[in-house]
């Protein structure tokens, strides 16, 4: 995968599975990138292989009509060449090899890609489709972790090691909690969901006066903060710092100027969106540097009516059994 507007699909279907935490989601579109069947149902971790082949087939069997290739978006260190997984902890996988299982049971290819990978795809895809122009944009998925898709002039961004864009990990506060990757101080630990529970659980336990009830959700966080909670409006405010950073960070390193921000959190809304903007506008007023590399940039939350994974990783399959036909590439 090179670029995200090659032409010359020929009208048949894909599937595209967003693997979650909670839940997976299984998408079936054309050729012009519409939504023909759309399923959920809660992640069974101790089956994954299974289902997504059972999703898959209920959607064949729906439809009517076969599906070409199969794209699977899921958290964790994938490697999209032999589409095998490890290190995602948030669904107990250690190592799975789940693009061989999946292409066993289902008989047609099967490409795995990062969730936040396919995600940014999708995303540059739309972008791209209304400017006509490769697009480069940071798609900052915010849920359980934290990461970064990025798609740099057209292309998705790995790296040699697969860790392009895992933001997540990036040290924040050094004398932080320790982080399930084993660091300490994870900027995920302060600017996740769960980080952002913690903080307010941590606040409860020490007495100070907030309307939060134990084991907020971050829904319920912003929602405080929005209210006036000064302990709500602290950790939001902490958060804010963080991921302005972040973005910051992400911007000058990739020279990128369209972040989109979605994931569980994102759900916020301008809770969560407007403080990172007024701080990036204060920062532009007193850098030159941050005004020349984020005055002009576009920074927003993708609807949480959207399922960029799903969509992304039914781009990803559509687009690479078209690279297959038109380079005469063998499948696997
Ligand atoms: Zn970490």
């Amino acid at each position: 995968m090179s670029s995200t507007n090659e032409p010359g699909y020929d009208g048949r279907l894909v599937a595209g599975v967003d693997v979650g935490g909670t839940k997976t989601l299984v998408v079936v579109t054309d050729d012009l990138d519409r939504v023909l069947h759309e399923r959920a149902a809660p992640t069974d971790r101790s089956s994954l292989v299974d289902q997504i082949a059972v999703l898959v087939d209920d959607a064949r069997r729906h439809l009517g009509q076969d599906i070409a290739a199969v794209g699977v978006a899921i958290p964790g260190h994938v490697d999209p060449g032999d589409g095998s997984v490890s290190m995602a902890v948030n669904l107990g996988i250690t190592s799975l090899p789940l693009g061989s299982m999946l292409h066993s049971e289902l008989g047609v290819p099967i490409f795995v890609e990062h969730d936040a990978r396919a995600a940014a795809f999708w995303v540059s895809e739309q972008v791209a489709g209304s400017t006509q122009a490769p697009a480069s944009i940071a798609f900052l998925a915010i849920g359980t972790g934290i990461s970064a898709g990025i798609v740099l002039d057209g292309a998705v961004l790995r790296g040699d090691n697969s860790f392009a864009g895992e933001v997540g990990h990036t040290i924040a506060d050094p004398e932080g909690v320790v982080c399930a990757c084993g660091l300490r101080g994870c900027l995920e630990t302060i600017a996740a969901g769960p980080g952002i529970a913690r903080q307010a659980d941590e606040a409860i336990a020490a007495g100070r006066d907030t309307v939060l009830s134990p084991h907020p959700s971050a829904g319920d966080v912003f929602r405080a903060a929005s209210a006036g909670d000064e302990v709500a409006l602290e950790i939001t405010g902490r958060v804010a710092d963080h991921l302005t950073r972040a973005i910051r960070s992400l911007a000058l390193t990739t020279g990128i100027k369209r972040i989109v921000i979605g994931g569980g959190v994102a759900a916020a809304g301008p809770a969560l969106l407007e403080p990172i903007r007024s701080r990036i506008r204060r920062e532009c007023a007193d850098s030159p540097l941050v005004q020349a590399t984020l005055g002009d940039a576009s920074i927003e939350l993708l609807s949480p009516t959207e399922a960029p994974g799903a969509r992304g990783a039914a781009a990803i399959a559509r687009h690479r059994i078209g690279l297959r036909e038109r380079e005469g590439v063998g499948e696997r």
